[in-house]
């Protein structure tokens, strides 16, 4: 039997990062996936994720950001692929508004690249967007997206290069773990290595069941919106998040795949729960009229027929912040989960990061805010 130093579980997102960074340090990787590669039953599919560095979330991110943009970068020189689009981004809401007071306060504090825009001058700049006349925007420009499948089809093709041994219809079963070493069940066989990175997605919750860690897998729908005059405006917007009073966020992006792609909105959060195994693909006439309505207060000309949709899942935790760490109970066991519905534009700087707590159990990036042990 091939020996390796470790084993990834789940090549989605987080994982086909992870086994990228841990085959170009010359580590021995086995990466198994239950799926095909940059497979849409997961999280990581939908054309475009938004990526931005004036984090509303909480400004612990940015360092890991500027990181991640570095990465993506050099990805893209590695492989040749086109990953990251910069477009700017727009932050727009009311102004104690997460999307706006948070963006403006990430943007401050790590003194961030950055316009504070007032209702007029949101309209006149980006023409696209009608908002309330109380509501202000952050605008910066090192905002933009990424794209989910093929950054993943990269990670992958740039890890088997390196040698990476990647394995796929390959469901684990079952795994653990003692002093000295791992051992992991597929239908097929068993797999031993030193260590385990374990990355399931929406499947945490069974993998990872032994935690208890108090995740909600979620239904989200990402929608295509043909607008009755034409994309040709929405080729020039920016990516934006767009607050109203209440709190709903929706978020979206430019046309980007040419006159019949549509132009994605979606909500952000404001999921329904789900069973992973059970995801329903089916997306109902109330759902597309919520989202028509929401759409119709910010981008009025927007709102034509919908081209496409496609739901994908959300495993968020109680504070919306991240799980990545070493395992509580095995210190040869890495977990990343919980990602929240914002965790791609992290894709690259994750996988670093396993490859760093896989090999050295410790790393010198800022991870204090994703302690698994913190919802105890
Ligand atoms: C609609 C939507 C919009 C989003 N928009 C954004 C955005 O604009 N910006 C942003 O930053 N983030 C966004 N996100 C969030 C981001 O996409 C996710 O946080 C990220 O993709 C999570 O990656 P992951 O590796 O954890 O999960 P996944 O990519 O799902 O990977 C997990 C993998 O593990 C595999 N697996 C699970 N169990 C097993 C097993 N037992 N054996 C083998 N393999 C297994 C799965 O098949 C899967 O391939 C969005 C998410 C959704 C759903």
């Amino acid at each position: 039997m091939t020996s390796y130093d470790v084993i990834v579980v789940g090549l989605g997102g987080m994982g086909s990062a992870t086994v990228r960074y841990l085959a170009a340090r010359g580590v021995r990787v086995l990466g198994l996936e239950r799926f095909q590669p940059a497979h849409d039953r997961g999280s990581s599919h939908g054309d475009s994720r938004i990526t931005r560095q004036s984090y509303f979330e909480d400004p612990a991110y940015v360092p890991l950001l500027l990181r991640a943009y570095e990465l993506w970068q050099e990805a893209e020189k590695d492989s040749g692929a086109d990953l990251l689009t910069l477009t700017g981004g727009l932050y727009l809401g009311p102004p104690e508004s997460t999307t706006f007071a948070g963006s403006l306060r990430a943007a401050q504090e790590w003194d961030l690249p950055h316009e504070v825009l007032d209702a007029a001058a949101v309209r006149a700049r980006f023409p696209t967007f009608s908002p309330a006349e109380d509501e202000v925007a952050v605008f910066e420009e090192r905002a933009g997206f990424v794209r989910p499948e093929r950054t993943v089809a990269t990670h992958l093709d740039l890890a088997a290069r390196d040698g990476a041994d990647l394995r796929f219809g390959r469901q684990v079963v079952s795994w653990d773990a003692n002093g000295t070493g791992v051992r992991v069940r597929t239908a097929d066989g068993e797999h031993t290595a030193g260590s385990l990175v374990i990355s399931p997605g929406a499947w945490a919750p069974s993998l990872l069941a032994g935690l208890g860690l108090p995740l909600r897998v979620e239904r989200l729908v990402q929608y295509w919106f043909a607008p009755p005059g034409g994309t040709e405006p929405y080729e020039r917007q920016p990516v934006y998040v767009a607050e109203q009073a209440g709190g709903a966020q929706i978020y979206g992006f430019p046309a980007i795949d040419g006159p019949e792609g549509g132009v994605k909105v979606a909500f952000f959060r404001r999921g329904r729960d789900t069973d992973p195994d059970a995801l329903d693909r089916v997306v109902t006439d109330a759902e597309v009229d919520e989202m028509r309505a929401r759409v119709a207060d910010t981008l009025p000309g927007l709102v034509g027929p919908v081209v496409k949709t496609v739901p994908c899942m959300y495993t968020t935790t109680p504070d919306e912040h991240f799980v990545i760490a070493t395992h509580p109970e095995h210190e040869n066991v890495t977990i990343a989960c919980g990602f929240s519905g914002h965790g791609f534009k992290f894709v690259p700087v994750v996988g670093e990061v396993l490859a760093d707590l896989a090999t050295t159990g410790t790393t010198s990036h800022p991870i204090a805010l994703f302690d698994a042990r913190r919802f105890a």
